[in-house]
């Protein structure tokens, strides 16, 4: 497995559980974009047009879920806590209220179950935000989960199968003499087949994708902050001036914001897009006003031509699973079972 991300990691357990020895080579496993992603599993907040088939997909990764959930537990005796907290979908101007009356329309033809909240009647879901928020659509479906802690909990699910970690960079895949061969900077890795699940980043020397197959990264940011203790609250969804922004309470105070969005190979915190996010965020919530700043997560989501995730077959015995885009999290356990079923037991 080249590339320990949540597509490589999740796929890595999916293998040790159907017999493959599985060797996951990264210099920084789970430090991708996955440690920036803010864990959402929502589908229903996030349905979008002309996306109807990945719609699916995603709707269909919270079964996914489960069945990920109840594995890393038989392994490890430790779950993976799932917030099912569901999604607040709010529009601050009048703009921006027309473009959740448009959301709401097209998650209503995806078979999203919506409800249209007023402030006035239901105040509750509407805690911390601004006056101006007045009313919202809510999609009771959608989850949130650490990253953090996933990838800890999925790690130990594998040592505990037997799966080995090499800390290295693969600078070259090619044939060998059991199957693929990895050239790493620690030496090679040989196996019968190799998965390259390296995100945004590509395919390492030696491996072609067809000409169709790309992937492109697109930067997104989340700040972290303990502030308002926003834990027993829905995910918040907004648009602000056209800008979507989200907020996800965690216990204790904090909270992950987000997200931007440029196309940029570049893992920079941009001030202006730090300036942007921070703004939407204070107006939208504006007790975040006095919290507490811990970090910028910057992360290169990996985008393909169509925004489908794919798994290619790169000849020789090597495999790329990849273009997981906005949705790796949620998707990581739908690309694991992909792989299974077309790769097959050892
Ligand atoms: C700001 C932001 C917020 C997001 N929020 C969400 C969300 O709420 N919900 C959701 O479902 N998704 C979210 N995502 C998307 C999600 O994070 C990605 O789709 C997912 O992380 C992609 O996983 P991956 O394993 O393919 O890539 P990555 O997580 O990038 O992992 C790739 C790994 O490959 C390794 N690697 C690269 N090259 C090599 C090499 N040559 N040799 C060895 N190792 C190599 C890297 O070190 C890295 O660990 C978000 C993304 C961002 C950026």
């Amino acid at each position: 497995m080249v590339g320990g991300g949540v597509i490589g990691q999740v796929s890595a357990l999916a293998l040790a559980r159907a017999r493959w020895r599985v060797t996951v080579v990264d210099p920084s496993p789970g430090r991708g974009a996955t440690v920036a992603a803010a864990g959402m599993l929502a589908p229903g907040g996030e349905a979008a047009p002309g996306e109807e088939e990945n719609h699916r997909l995603h709707q269909s990764a919270l079964d996914a879920w489960r069945d990920l959930v109840d594995e890393v537990a038989e392994a490890t005796g430790e779950a993976i806590a799932v917030h099912r907290v569901g999604t607040l979908v709010v529009g601050l101007d009048s703009g921006d209220r027309r473009q959740v009356e448009q959301y709401a329309g097209v998650a209503r033809g995806y078979g999203v179950a919506l409800r249209a909240l007023a402030r006035r009647e239901e105040p509750a879901p509407f805690e911390g935000l601004s006056a101006r928020v007045t009313q919202g659509v809510f999609a009771e479906g959608d989850a949130w989960v650490d990253p953090d802690e996933v990838m800890a909990r999925v790690r130990g699910a594998n040592e505990a199968l037997g799966v080995e970690y090499r800390e290295a960079v693969v600078r070259r895949c090619s044939r060998g003499a059991a199957g693929v061969l990895a050239q790493t900077d620690d030496g090679p890795v040989e196996a019968e087949i190799g998965l390259v699940a390296t995100g945004a980043a590509g395919l390492p020397e030696g491996v072609e994708a067809p000409a169709a197959v790309t992937v492109r990264p697109v930067r997104g940011m989340t700040l972290r902050v303990i502030g308002p203790d926003r834990y027993h609250l829905p995910m918040v969804r907004a648009y602000v001036r056209g800008r979507p922004f989200y907020a996800v309470g965690r216990a204790g105070g904090y909270n992950v914001l987000g997200a931007s969005s440029e196309e940029s190979p570049v893992r920079a915190v941009e001030l202006g897009e730090l300036q942007r996010l921070l703004r939407d965020g204070l107006e939208v919530i504006p007790e975040l006003e006095t919290a507490d700043l811990l970090e910028t997560r910057v992360g290169l989501r990996p985008a393909s031509g169509d925004l489908r995730p794919f798994l290619v077959d790169l000849g020789g015995g090597w495999w790329w699973s990849s273009g997981h885009y906005r949705h790796g999290v949620t998707l990581a356990p739908v690309a694991a079972r992909r792989l299974v079923d077309t790769v097959g037991p050892a």
